[in-house]
Formats: structure tokens, sequence, C-alpha cells
């Protein structure tokens, strides 16, 4: 990974974020593993040319201090803190990672994150995984395993004053979430699972890649409004095609020919703006490169052409 300081940052933040990315066959940490498919092979088939402004890691930078600090306290007896595993299975890929915290009992991850992470729940299901593969690779070198584990979420964008507008807004800038990490065996499954889906995306070429969902690439799918004809404001915005149709037919009923439906498509938003292999990704440079997504159209204009000549003929 390259590593730019676009605003001149100091440059112990460059060293650090450098530290964070580095790549070695048949070895795969726990929060790749956590990645979407199409991502964690681009990122590290490209990880010489993919460019990552420290400006952008400020956050993981953040979380990573907050590591910095439990290192300094004074530990109890069975009490590990920032913890460096790795486990080599039969199949010869080995897993790695960092257990931040780990006591008699639990098994915890610090995190910064948005205060609207934990409203929706939205990485608890990869957080319950984290743990888990934490757990799991504690286990293998100690011999005991914790059925416990704990997200310190830290939230940086707590306001107080939604306290009082929403009922589910988080009391306080911190918040932990339990999980239960169920069994040594159970996450076992899960993590060779989870390297043979690796084993076969790793034989595929970019464009075999399976697809990031709609929801990895933060888009929230195409959307149908209703509105006046030369109009400017939506009279509403439809999820389905169907909808939008049955609410113009009602329209229609007393102002004939005076609406419409229009398309607005989900603008992909992580492809856009947020996902640092873009550059590589066949779909991103298909659909937003200018020159590529140039020569794609002309390219079908030209077989559409010719098919029609065939036709013709
Ligand atoms: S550019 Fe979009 S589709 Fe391609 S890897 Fe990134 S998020 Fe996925």
């Amino acid at each position: 990974m390259k590593i730019t300081n676009k605003l001149g940052l100091p440059d112990m933040l460059v060293r650090a974020v450098e530290k964070e990315y580095n790549y070695r066959d048949k070895r795969y940490s726990i929060t790749s593993l956590l990645d979407n498919d199409r991502v964690i092979m681009l990122k590290r088939r490209y990880s010489n040319l993919i460019e990552q402004d420290v400006s952008d890691s400020i956050w993981m930078l953040f979380g990573t201090f907050t590591h910095f600090a439990l290192e300094n306290i004074e530990l109890k007896e069975n009490e590990f803190v920032e913890e460096h595993l790795e486990h080599t299975f039969d199949n010869g890929y080995t897993l790695s990672g960092i257990v931040d915290h780990i006591d008699e009992e639990y098994c915890d991850d610090y995190k910064t994150t948005s205060v609207w992470t934990i409203i929706y729940k939205s990485n608890d299901e990869k957080w319950k995984k984290q743990l888990q593969m934490g757990a799991y690779l504690h286990y293998k070198k100690h011999g005991v395993w914790k059925s416990k584990g704990r997200i310190i979420a830290i939230l940086k964008d707590w306001n107080k004053k939604e306290l009082l507008n929403n009922e589910d807004y988080p009391k306080l800038p911190v918040e932990v979430i339990n999980f239960d990490l169920g069994t040594p065996e159970e996450v076992e499954k899960m993590i060779l699972k989870r390297f043979d889906e690796i084993i076969e995306l790793e034989k595929l070429a970019d464009n075999q890649l399976p697809m990031c969902s709609l929801e990895e690439r933060f888009n929230n799918g195409d959307k149908y409004v209703v509105i006046k004809k030369g109009g400017k404001r939506a009279t509403k915005v439809h999820d389905t095609k169907e909808e939008a149709e049955k609410h113009l037919e009602n329209l229609e009923k007393n102002y004939a020919g005076q609406y419409e439906i229009q398309l607005r498509k989900g603008e992909d938003t992580k492809c856009l703006h947020y996902c640092n292999c873009n550059k590589f990704c066949p779909y991103y440079l298909m659909n937003y490169d200018k020159d590529i997504k140039e020569i794609h159209e002309e390219l079908a204009e030209n077989t559409e052409k010719e098919i029609n000549e065939k036709m013709g003929e």
C-alpha cells in the first residue's frame, strides 16, 4: 500500500499507517477475512499500487492510540493486552490477529465508531466474528476458551443534544456491546469455511470475483419518483416501479397526462468515495472511469450496429 500524505501531517502518522498494511501469501488477518470477497482480493493483488492517504486513516490511527494506552496499564494474572497471535491450519493458511484485551472472563476489542453504527447494529455481525476469531487464536495458544466477548465502542460523533430527540440514542459516548462467542469447535468450522472460500477466490481473475452487493457498495438502490411534468420536486419517491405505476394510475384519474415517472439511479457511494481499490475494480472502471466507460459504450454501440446490419441482410 502506497501511503500518501496530501495534508503534510506529521511523518510519524505515515509510519504508523504503513505498519497496518502488510500482506503475505496464505496469511490473512482477522480483519481482512471480514472484508467482502472482491475487496479482499483486489487489496492484496494491487497492494503495491493502491494509494491511501494518511488523512483517510485518522480514525483507524485513533484506535491504534487507544491500544497504546491499554498497553501501559498494569496487568492482573491471566490478563493479556494487545496480544499478537497467529495459527496455521492444516491447509497451509495462517490466520493472524491482535486481540486488544483478554481477562479471566472476556475477550474485548476497542472500536472508535459512529453512534449510528450502534443504533442500527450495522457492525454487530462482523464484530461478533472478529471477537470469535480473536478468542480462537488465544485458545490455540493458551488452551483457554473465552465464551464471552465485548466490543467497547467509543462514539466519535456522540452529541448530548440528540439524547432528547431519540430514545435509542446511546446515553454516553461509550457503549459496551456483549456477545456470546459459542464454542471453539464452531468458530474453527467458520474459519476453515472462510479459508475454503478464499482458496477459490484466489483462483479467479479480477472480473470473475463476486460482485459487491448493493449494501456493500453503500447503494440504496434505484428509486422511482412520481413527478409533475417539467417540475423539479418529486410528489413521492417509490422503491419499486410497480408502486410508482400504481401511484401514477391514481393521479391520472384527476390529473390526466400531468404526471410522469422518472428513474433515479442509486449511487455507489462506497465505490465512488470510500473504496481504496476502486481503480483496480472492473466494475468501477466500467461504470465510473470516463475513458474506459467511453470505450465500452463505443464497443457496445458497434456490436449493436453489427447485429442490426446482419439482421437486415
Ligand atoms: S469499487 Fe465498488 S464494487 Fe469495486 S471493490 Fe470497491 S466497493 Fe466493490
